[in-house]
C-alpha cells in the first residue's frame, strides 16, 4: 500500500470529467486500497480518484464518526445516482484538495446510488445525512466539480486565491 499525493486546487486534473472503469482489475483494487489509506491518513471521510491524479470513476468513503465504531470503508466504482430526496440538507463541507476551507452546501438529504463494487457486482444503497453529502461531494469530483462551485463567485475566488498562495508557499519549502 502506498500513500498517494493529494492534488490541491487549482489543478486542471480536478476539473476533468473522469472516464468509466471498464473492468475491476487488480490495478483498480490496488488503487482503491491506496485511496482508502490516503483518506484515513489525511484524515478525511471521502476521496475521489482525480484527487490523486487518476482520471477514472472511482471514489472511497467512510463517514463513521464514532471513535469506537468499526470502520466502514466503501469503494464505489462508476457510481450513479438513481434517486434523490426532495428534502434538502445543509452541511458544512470541506475537501482534502482545498485544505482548511469550509462552507455550507445544500444538497438532497438522501440519495440512492448504484455502483460497481471491488467484487465486480452491482450494488445499490441509500445514503442519508453525512453519508449522502459525502457521496454527492465525491461523485461531483468525478465530474470535475468542487464544493466551492456551489458558492458565490466572490467566496470561490477568495478560497482559490488562498490555495494559490498555499501552493506557492509549499513549493518554496
Ligand atoms: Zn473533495
Amino acid at each position: 500500500m502506498t500513500l498517494r499525493n493529494i492534488l490541491i486546487h487549482p489543478d486542471p486534473r480536478l476539473k476533468k470529467v473522469c472516464a468509466p472503469i471498464e473492468a475491476v482489475t487488480p490495478e483498480i483494487g490496488a488503487l482503491a486500497e491506496d485511496m482508502l489509506q490516503t483518506m484515513y491518513d489525511a484524515p478525511g471521510v471521502g476521496l475521489a480518484a482525480p484527487q490523486v491524479g487518476i482520471l477514472q470513476r472511482v471514489f472511497v468513503m467512510d463517514c463513521v464518526k464514532e471513535e469506537d465504531a468499526p470502520a466502514k470503508p466503501m469503494v464505489l466504482i462508476n457510481p450513479e445516482i438513481t434517486w434523490t430526496s426532495e428534502e434538502m440538507n445543509t452541511h458544512e463541507e470541506g475537501c482534502l484538495s482545498i485544505p482548511d476551507q469550509y462552507a455550507q452546501v445544500t444538497r438532497p438529504k438522501m440519495v440512492r446510488m448504484r455502483w460497481l463494487g471491488l467484487d465486480g457486482k452491482l450494488h445499490e444503497e441509500e445514503f442519508d445525512d453525512l453519508w449522502a453529502t459525502c457521496a454527492q461531494h465525491e461523485l461531483d469530483h468525478l465530474n470535475g466539480k468542487l464544493f466551492i462551485d456551489y458558492l458565490g463567485a466572490m467566496k470561490r475566488q477568495m478560497i482559490t486565491r488562498k490555495m494559490v498562495k498555499l501552493k506557492r508557499e509549499s513549493a518554496r519549502d
